[in-house]
């Protein structure tokens, strides 16, 4: 939860669709996630399909929000949001694949 600021202001920050500036009603909004991180919302512009996904984070200096376009479905966003972390071993795997010069193979191999 967020602490000072009610999710339902929150949810007006988000106000239209940033590809045809169709104004978004509230009902068009799902909030996907929730935490004391903040909340994750997804919203589909009804005029142009457009799909908005944005992070609000709370932070000591206030509300943070980040918004972007996706092509995903709601339960696709939240497929991945239940993925494992990242570990640092992975990012050091990745980084010697990316090293080797058969890349194309080893994505091959991996798919
Ligand atoms: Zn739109």
């Amino acid at each position: 939860m967020l602490n000072n600021i009610p999710s339902s202001l929150n949810l007006r920050l988000i106000r239209s669709c940033p590809v045809c500036n169709q104004e978004y009603r509230q009902s068009m909004i799902q909030v996907l996630d929730e935490s004391e991180m903040g909340f994750l919302t997804y919203a589909t512009c009804s005029t142009c399909g457009a799909n908005l996904l944005t992070k609000f984070s709370s932070l000591p200096q206030g509300v943070i929000g980040n918004a972007i376009l996706t092509d995903l479905r709601a339960e696709e966003v939240l497929e991945f949001a239940d993925r494992e972390v990242l570990t640092e071993d992975d990012v050091l795997y990745i980084q010697q694949v990316i090293s080797k010069k058969d890349l194309l193979n080893s994505i091959k191999k991996i798919s």
